[in-house]
């Protein structure tokens, strides 16, 4: 067992500990609550409150393993919910049914033995293993799926404790610059080299997979581009399947190129270990974008997650599995702080139960959906709510995913992480510039509003400065327009490798950019700057003339001498002016005359 399911599996049997503990407190609830119904039995709230503890602890018995006090609060629960439904006679008629059935619930709790050695919670879906018949007793093959079944022994790295993709891929020798470019049977001419010079690739071709020389594998390439012409005609042979697979296993990210859009030809490249599929004619940038997401991967943020859910025993066990994941989690046990806590930061999913006190999960859902800034965060309802029909009702009110409690740790991770992804890349589109993945402008101006708001807060210093390359015009003129998009994505690279994850970076404007410097001072924003200039101004950018230098001007505020967003912008970029005035490729730093 690896070390974060050994941790993840301690973290739950401490949680199912901590819940055993607080049962008979829940008990001694619930009775208040009958005794409250017995005596105004008109007052529909106090029904209502009786069921939902019922409810939840139906549903909290069954994700720490009880499945008895599971199976007893859920009796118990379908009589109070047929009375409140109507569906039913009423309370009159049921009160000594609801009696027993309450003392049932009493005394399973009261056998549960609380010497007994604490349950070992399982990680893992109850999923059947598939017994071979005797007729195919071939050599089990594993299948993901296997997974999820408790008796196999798991991978070194299981499915619960591999953190967001990629982040531990193995460090591998590569050539970050050098992409081999696999012509097909199209004429040299025709491919060019894309002109992937420009953004500081260097393209090696060679017209196939078999012709490339044994020695060249000393340095693997940062990825591999195939045209493919006639899928037919090439990479079926056992050499350049062979060839395919080498690129694989050193996990050298194959590019297909390709006029071809039929179905067949692109799944045929997805099982050969095809990464990305561009359709001819392509923008270069877009082929250049491709590379970058290969070559320059940005560490991902954790997921963040925000759990609503009245009961803390449930909420604990998504927090804890989650975690295990690397999510960040933040927990609200009142609905009506949700909102709250949704103004304050940003979630990529909203993880929801549905019966709560006070508003319920999908009423909830419905007003957060509302709200143009929170249409696209994901809502995963999780609930012991068995009913098909509410299910699909709280769907219509803007839900995503209905998961029934109790969920396994590796089915609520792999649902959670599914949906936390497809959220971030639609927000990324929605916050990044296409050219340069750098904040957009109005993504920029707002965590420039964000973090004033935290500087004055923490009385930390904060640096705001807006970078602009020097007579770009003549850099655009002179070289063209490729190279010039070549030079913004060089400076928007080099600024995001230079500076801290911390920092915010955007594009302001075409060739203008913008840094956000939280716990910095002027002087230190200066230095930053000033190195990052210096470095700039060496950087050989390419044309198809030849090479040539760019610089840029660079204009620096700081709070707290500049109080607010509008302040800083304004100082900023006078100080920029000023370094343009001053002679360009220097940086200046706003001061009150
Ligand atoms: P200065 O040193 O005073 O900043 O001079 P400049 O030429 O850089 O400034 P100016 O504002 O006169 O020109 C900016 C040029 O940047 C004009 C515009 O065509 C070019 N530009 C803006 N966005 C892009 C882009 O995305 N790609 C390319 N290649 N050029 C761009
Ligand atoms: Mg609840
Ligand atoms: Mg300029």
């Amino acid at each position: 067992m690896s070390d974060a399911f050994q941790q993840l599996q301690d973290e739950l049997n401490r949680l199912n500990a901590a819940y055993r503990e607080k049962l008979p407190e829940k008990i001694a609830a619930l009775e208040n609550t009958w005794a409250e119904v017995r005596r105004e039995p008109e007052k529909t709230e106090l029904l209502e409150n009786f069921h939902l503890k019922a409810h939840s602890l139906a549903g909290s018995g069954a994700t720490y393993g009880l499945p008895d006090v599971s199976a007893a609060a859920r009796k118990l629960e379908q009589v109070l919910k047929g009375i409140i439904q109507h569906t039913t006679g009423g309370l009159d008629q049921k009160q000594d049914e609801i009696q027993l059935l309450f003392d049932d619930l009493k005394k399973v709790v009261g056998e549960l033995d609380n010497d007994s050695p604490p349950i070992t919670m399982p990680l893992f879906d109850p999923v059947p293993v598939p017994v071979p018949s005797s007729a195919e007793n071939t050599p089990l093959r594993r299948r993901s799926t296997d997974y999820l079944t408790p008796d196999l022994p798991l991978p070194q790295d299981g499915p619960v404790s591999a953190p967001l993709e990629a982040r531990t891929a193995p460090k591998k020798e590569t050539d970050k610059r050098n992409i081999w470019l696999i012509e097909g049977e199209e004429s040299s001419r025709e491919n060019g080299g894309y002109q992937l010079g420009y953004f500081g690739y260097e393209v090696t071709r060679f017209p196939n997979l078999v012709q490339i020389p044994e020695q060249a594998f000393k340095q693997l390439p940062a990825a591999v581009i195939i045209n493919l012409t006639d899928p037919q005609k090439q990479l079926n042979s056992q050499d350049e399947v062979a060839q395919l697979h080498r690129f694989n296993r050193a996990e050298v990210p194959l590019i297909f190129i390709s006029a071809l859009t039929d179905l067949e030809t692109r799944l045929d490249a997805v099982r050969k270990g095809g990464k990305a599929y561009l359709i001819k004619p392509f923008k270069t940038l877009e082929l250049v974008d491709t590379l970058d997401n290969f070559t320059l991967p940005l560490t991902p943020d954790p997921y963040e997650i925000l759990i609503v859910d009245d009961d803390e025993n449930a909420a604990d066990y998504y927090a804890a599995v989650l975690k295990t994941t690397g999510m960040h989690t933040r927990t609200v046990n009142l609905p009506t702080e949700a909102l709250k806590v949704l103004s304050e930061q940003n979630f990529d999913l909203i993880v929801m139960d549905f019966h709560m006190p006070g508003c319920n999960g999908p009423e909830l859902a419905a007003v957060i959906r509302q709200q143009q800034a929170y249409v696209s965060i994901p809502i995963v309802f999780l609930s012991g709510e068995t009913d098909r029909h509410q299910q699909l009702a709280a769907m219509d009110q803007g839900g995503d995913d209905f998961l029934t409690k109790p969920i396994a740790p590796y089915h609520l991770k792999s649902a959670i992480t599914n949906r936390a992804h497809r959220s971030r890349i639609l927000r990324e589109y929605m916050v990044r510039d296409s050219l340069t993945g750098l904040l957009n402008h109005t993504t920029t101006k707002a965590r420039l509003d964000a973090e004033v708001a935290r500087a004055r807060r923490t009385s930390e210093p904060l640096a705001f400065a807006m970078v602009d390359i020097d007579h770009f015009k003549r850099v655009n003129d002179t070289y063209g327009h490729l190279a010039g998009d070549g030079v913004i994505k060089s400076i928007s690279r080099l600024l995001r490798q230079r500076l801290r994850r911390t920092d915010a970076i955007g594009r302001y404007g075409g060739e203008e950019f913008a840094v956000i410097l939280p716990g910095t001072d002027a002087a230190n924003a200066e230095r930053i700057l000033n190195e990052i200039r210096e470095r700039f101004s060496h950087i050989q950018h390419q044309s198809d003339k030849m090479e040539f230098t760019a610089t840029f001007s660079c204009g620096v505020a700081a709070y707290p001498l500049y109080q607010d967003a509008i302040e800083l912008n304004a100082a900023a970029d006078q100080a920029l002016y000023q370094a343009k005035n001053g002679g360009r490729n220097r940086v200046v730093v706003a001061s009150p005359n």
